[in-house]
């Protein structure tokens, strides 16, 4: 691959880390600022970054450069909980909730995830894929570099499976990082609703062993709430996932304070998710852990719920991860930068913690850390160009894409739209 020069640079932002793993507390304001900065990329690893460009005759001939024009660099987001891969379309939802319908009314009238479920189930391997390719393409545009995915609208073995060979595919095909998560506890399907102990069976003894035969995950997640899977159910399944050698990520306290956050910080989880009704007194336990607290201020916006208390968090010395949930149900949306500005207008997360969150933290969350989330030398050349003068202008100028070249892996693959 050759080597590629980004130069004229007007201001470059990124976490700074002293060990590549991810800010906690006071330290997710470690913002490194530069300007009139130059980025030096060596078969896809970053491996100069300057603020003078007295290098530039140095590098050598058969460099590719690209003139910045003076725009910021910051690294590539990391969305780190999606669910990219379902089928059909819910929209109608949307106007019937406008309208004032209830959730319980829009599910009687066979909306709700169990009208995902059923689409997903219903779409062949190919369907999906070119549906959850698109998708992606789009959020490249949008700066997202990595993302993570999780299966969870199929519900029984072979859509669950089914699932995860798209993402499979995905991975192999797009050039976006993609980390699969296995969720099939994400609800119980209508033929286990008054046997609820049965599909629990089956997920700890069927499907959780044929994804790691197959290798198709790398994590597993469960939605642990009343009416869903309770913390005796998330305990048995992530004991039944860490058996099984996956790490793993809950659902928790989005509806309720129902004690899952603490369970996933007692089980060593990566990342609690989601946390709209975790108490100040959960907040200090999870910032008291290793365990990554990750916002989803998406879904809050869109079900008009509460945000989640990041703020109490952070001052407990948490480690923050931001990402969009996206899904057809609670937030359909790729950006990366509103989430951003949800962190600081509603979570009270200032510009440089909402950063940290979204690309450092968000790695961290993936266990890429170490490789990716930051512009620093040595790590992968993951890199946005945005039309805007400082970074915080990403979650100031909200609502609308400011980013114009992505550079993922060290090569140009936007310009307008995906060019590999
Ligand atoms: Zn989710």
């Amino acid at each position: 691959m050759p080597s590629l020069l980004i130069h004229n640079i007007g201001s470059l932002a990124t976490p700074e880390t002293q060990d590549r793993k991810r800010l906690s507390g006071n330290a997710m304001s470690n913002i490194r600022t530069l300007s009139n900065a130059a980025i030096v990329v060596e078969n896809g690893i970053i491996t100069r970054i300057s603020e003078s460009t007295d290098f530039f005759a140095n590098v050598p001939p058969s460099t590719q450069t690209l003139d910045a024009q003076g725009m910021t660099a910051v690294p590539g987001f990391v969305d780190s909980h999606t669910h990219t891969v379902f089928g059909g379309n819910r929209a109608n939802e949307f106007a019937m909730r406008s309208a004032g319908k209830t959730y319980q009314e829009i599910a009687a009238a066979g909306g709700g995830i169990i009208s995902t479920m059923t689409a997903t189930r219903n779409a062949s391997h190919e369907e999906l894929y070119v549906i959850a390719k698109k998708r992606l393409d789009t959020m490249l545009l949008h700066g997202t570099t990595t993302a993570e995915i999780k299966s969870g609208y199929g519900l029984d073995a072979a859509s669950e499976l089914k699932i995860l060979e798209v993402i499979r595919e995905l991975q192999k095909t797009h050039p976006m990082t993609i980390v699969p998560t296995f969720l099939g506890a994400h609800a119980f399907p209508p033929e286990y609703r008054e046997n609820r102990a049965k599909y629990v069976d089956i997920v700890c003894e069927e499907m959780l062993p044929a994804v790691k035969e197959r290798g198709l995950a790398v994590f597993c997640d469960i939605f642990c709430e009343q009416n869903y899977f309770s913390l005796q159910d998330a305990e048995r399944i992530l004991q039944a996932a860490q058996n099984l050698g996956f790490p793993i990520k809950l659902h928790a306290d989005q509806l309720s304070a129902s004690g899952a956050s603490q369970l996933g910080v007692r089980l060593g989880a990566v990342s609690v998710d989601h946390l709209e009704c975790t108490t100040l007194e959960g907040a200090s336990i999870i910032g008291a852990s290793e365990t990554i607290a990750t916002a989803l201020p998406g879904a809050s916006l869109f079900l008009n719920h509460p945000y989640p208390p990041m703020r109490a968090l952070i001052d407990a010395g948490g480690a923050v991860a931001l990402a969009t949930d996206f899904n057809p149900g609670s937030s359909m949306t790729f950006s990366m930068p509103m989430m951003m500005t949800l962190a600081a207008t509603q979570m009270s997360m200032t510009p440089e913690e909402a950063l940290t969150a979204a690309t450092l933290n968000g790695a961290a969350a993936l266990m890429l850390s170490h490789e990716r989330g930051s512009l620093e030398v040595g790590k992968k050349a993951d890199i946005l160009l945005a039309d805007v003068e400082h970074f915080y202008e990403l979650s100031y100028h909200f609502g609308m894409n400011h980013i114009r070249h992505v550079i993922k892996d060290g090569k140009i693959i936007t310009n307008g739209k995906v060019i590999v």
